[in-house]
């Protein structure tokens, strides 16, 4: 395989053309932002670690019947992944109340609701990327209403794998937030990456962080706990 063109530099990964026309390389970097990219710093070692967790989880997803984009890891920080257009929005489900949505509902962190909460945000700096529903979503373009019944069926079946991956894991999956892209050929399939810098992720027993908010909110260690999260979920799986 040859790598060509940059197609697109990412917050936190770039995506290469290749030969191949239908795959991308995907590398991923130790460059980290947060706080649509007020709050930057590189952190050694982030894009192998998060490369890893998420060549993990992928094939996980794939075994358990789930399309993504993963197709192989082909380096310390790359995969190589199938060519798709990135629906614009990020679709975020949450299985604790924490962050953005307990302080839009003034609603304790660490809240279990009764339900699990989906939400939509469209990724477009200029709207200020809001928070939109599958009415405005379907207005916009993004998508039809019968995709998003298939992502939302999807992340219901991710999120119900990964809860129980993370929790034999001895990790509360607090949320994630995920991105979906559409193949030449008209599939869905999941894209971008589910790592510690997409989800909340809490120790079980302790309640400790080991995710992005380490960084966001200054708490070090943050590559360190990454590759505890690694560490935790090699051991559980077979
Ligand atoms: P919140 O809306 O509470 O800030 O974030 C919800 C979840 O989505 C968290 O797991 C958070 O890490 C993830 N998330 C939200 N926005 C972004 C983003 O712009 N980039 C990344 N990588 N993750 C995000």
């Amino acid at each position: 395989m040859k790598i060509e063109e940059l197609i697109i530099e990412g917050k936190d990964k770039s995506v290469f053309a290749t030969d191949a026309e239908d795959s991308v390389l995907v590398r991923f970097k130790d460059l980290t932002a947060a706080f649509h990219n007020i709050k930057k710093a590189v952190l050694n070692g982030k894009g192998a670690v998060n490369c890893q967790i998420a060549s993990l989880i992928f094939r996980k997803l794939e075994e358990q019947g789930i399309a993504t984009h993963y197709i192989a890891t082909v380096g310390d920080c790359e995969q190589l992944c199938e060519r798709v257009e990135v629906l614009p929005m990020q679709f975020i489900v949450r299985n604790v109340i924490a962050g953005s949505t307990a302080r839009l509902l003034n609603v304790e962190s660490g809240t279990k609701p009764a339900n699990v909460i989906y939400e939509l945000r469209y990724n477009n700096s200029g709207a200020g990327y809001p928070m939109i529903n599958e009415h405005h979503a379907v207005a916009l373009g993004l998508a039809t209403y019968d995709e998003l019944k298939g992502i939302r069926e999807t992340l219901r079946r991710i999120d119900e794998y990964l809860t129980g991956l993370f929790a034999s894991a001895g990790i509360t999956l607090v949320d994630f937030k995920l991105e979906f892209g559409r193949t030449p050929g008209g599939r869905i399939i999941v894209a971008d990456e589910i790592t510690p810098d997409t989800c909340r992720l809490w120790d079980a027993a302790t309640g400790e962080i080991m995710d992005k908010d380490r960084f966001r909110y200054d708490m070090g260690e943050v590559c360190a706990t990454y590759r505890e999260v690694l560490e935790r979920l090699q051991k559980v799986i077979s």
